[in-house]
C-alpha cells in the first residue's frame, strides 16, 4: 500500500489554477521532491498535503486513509504529519527543548516520555548540547537542525519539508541536505521535499516529480531525468543541455541518423522517432569530448572553441561546429583556447531525440 495517493488533485485560487490534476503515489520510506520553476504548484501542493488547503478537486490518501476529497478534510493537526518551512518558525525565547517538548505537552504525553523523545530527537540531529539555549540565539544552520528535530520528535507518519535550506548559505546548504538525507533515510519517514534547485532534488530525492504550470512534466529517479528527459522542458531544468534542432534522415535497426546542421549524427538511444521527423536533439555537455586529429570517424565534426570556462575538475567549453553552437565539458581540464581548431565527437549512445509535436495548421 502507498504511504501516500494523490489522484486527480485540482487546486484553484479563484481564477488561478494553481495544480491542474496532479497524480502521485509515495512509497512508505520513500523520499519524492517536488521540482520545478516558482509558480509551478509545488507549495501547492505540499500545503493541500498538509490540509493547510482545501483542495478543489481530487482525493489525497494518507496511509491508506481518505484525508481529503472535494466536501471533505481531515484538519492538519489529526494528519501524522511534521513540517519543515524555509522560515524555521521556531519560538525565539524558548529553549531549544521547550521548542521540541511544546507539541508533545500538548498531546498530554507523560513528562518522562516528553524529555526522553527531546533528548533522542537532539541527538539525531546533534543538538544535545544546546538543549538549554534559548532558539533566537542560535546560527541559521542550527535553527533548521531544530525545526527538524521538532518535526520528527513527534513520529510524524509523513514528513514535509518545503524549501527548508533557501535561507543558508551555499556550503551549509550542501551539508544539510545530506543530514536531511541520511537521518530520513535512516528513520525510514515516507517524505515529500519541495525545492526549485535542481541540484538539490538530485543529491536528496529517490524519485523527481518534475513540475511545470501545475501538472507533472515527468517523474523519475534523478539519473532517469538527467539522462532520459521526455521534454525540452525537463532536458533545460534538470542540468545543461544542448538543444538542436534536426529531421531524422534513416532509421537502421536500433540506429538513427539525423540531419542537424551541415552534419550527420548517428544516434543508437531508443527512440519513438520515424523518418523525417523533426526533432530536438539533446546532448549532454560531458557527452561532447575533444579527440586527437585522425581519431574517430562516427559523429566527429570540426568546431571552433568560442570561449573557456575553467571548473576547477573539469573545463567548459563553448564550441561553435557545423552542427551549432555547443558547450562540452572536458575532464580532466585540456588547454583548450578560444579561436582554436578542434575535433570532436558527440557519443552516440547518449544523445536524447524528442520528437516536436506537428505544428498546428491554423489554415
Ligand atoms: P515557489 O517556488 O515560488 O514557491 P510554487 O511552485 O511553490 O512556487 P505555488 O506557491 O504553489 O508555486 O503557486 C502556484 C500558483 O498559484 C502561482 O501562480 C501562485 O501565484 C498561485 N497562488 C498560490 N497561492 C495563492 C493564493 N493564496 N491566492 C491566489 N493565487 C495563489
Amino acid at each position: 500500500m502507498s504511504a501516500i495517493r494523490i489522484n486527480g488533485l485540482v487546486k484553484r485560487h479563484g481564477g488561478v489554477a494553481a495544480v491542474q490534476g496532479l497524480d502521485l503515489e509515495v512509497e512508505p520510506g520513500e523520499l519524492v521532491v517536488l521540482l520545478g520553476p516558482s509558480g509551478c504548484g509545488k507549495t501547492t501542493t505540499l500545503r493541500c498535503l498538509a490540509g493547510l488547503e482545501d483542495a478543489t478537486e481530487g482525493e489525497i490518501h494518507i496511509g491508506g486513509a481518505l484525508v481529503s476529497r472535494p466536501g471533505y478534510k481531515t484538519p492538519p493537526e489529526k494528519r501524522s504529519i511534521g513540517m519543515v518551512f524555509q522560515s524555521y518558525a521556531l519560538w525565539p525565547h524558548m529553549t531549544v527543548a521547550e521548542n521540541l517538548a511544546f507539541g508533545l505537552r500538548l498531546r498530554r504525553l507523560p513528562a518522562a516520555e516528553v524529555s526522553e523523545r527531546v533528548e533522542t530527537a537532539l541527538r539525531l540531529v546533534g543538538l544535545s548540547a544546546l538543549a538549554t539555549r534559548n532558539a533566537g540565539e542560535l546560527s541559521g544552520g542550527q535553527q533548521q537542525r531544530v525545526a527538524l528535530a521538532r518535526a520528527i520528535v513527534l513520529e510524524p507518519e509523513i514528513l514535509l519539508f518545503d524549501e527548508p535550506l533557501s535561507n543558508l548559505d551555499a556550503k551549509m546548504r550542501e551539508r544539510m541536505r545530506l543530514e536531511i538525507r541520511e537521518l530520513q533515510k535512516r528513520l525510514g519517514i515516507t517524505t515529500v521535499y519541495v525545492t526549485h534547485d535542481q541540484q538539490e532534488a538530485m543529491v536528496i530525492a529517490d524519485r523527481i516529480v518534475l513540475m511545470n504550470a501545475g501538472r507533472v512534466e515527468q517523474m523519475g529517479a534523478p539519473r532517469q531525468l538527467y539522462e532520459r528527459p521526455v521534454t525540452q522542458f525537463a532536458a533545460d531544468f534538470i542540468g545543461v543541455a544542448n538543444a538542436l534542432g534536426g529531421v531524422v534522415h534513416s532509421i537502421d535497426g536500433a540506429r538513427t541518423t539525423v540531419a542537424v546542421g551541415n552534419a550527420m549524427l548517428e544516434c543508437t538511444t531508443q527512440n519513438d522517432c520515424r523518418q523525417g521527423d523533426a526533432v530536438d536533439v539533446i546532448i549532454r555537455p560531458e557527452h561532447v569530448s575533444v579527440i586527437p586529429e585522425h581519431e574517430g570517424t562516427a559523429n566527429c565534426l570540426r568546431g571552433q572553441v568560442t570561449d573557456v570556462i575553467f571548473l576547477g575538475s573539469s573545463t567548459d567549453i563553448g564550441i561553435a561546429s557545423g552542427i551549432g553552437s555547443l558547450r562540452a565539458q572536458v575532464s580532466p581540464p585540456g588547454v583548450e583556447v578560444p579561436g582554436q581548431e578542434v575535433r570532436l565527437k558527440v557519443n552516440p549512445a547518449a544523445i536524447v531525440l524528442l520528437r516536436r509535436e506537428p505544428a498546428v495548421n491554423k489554415a
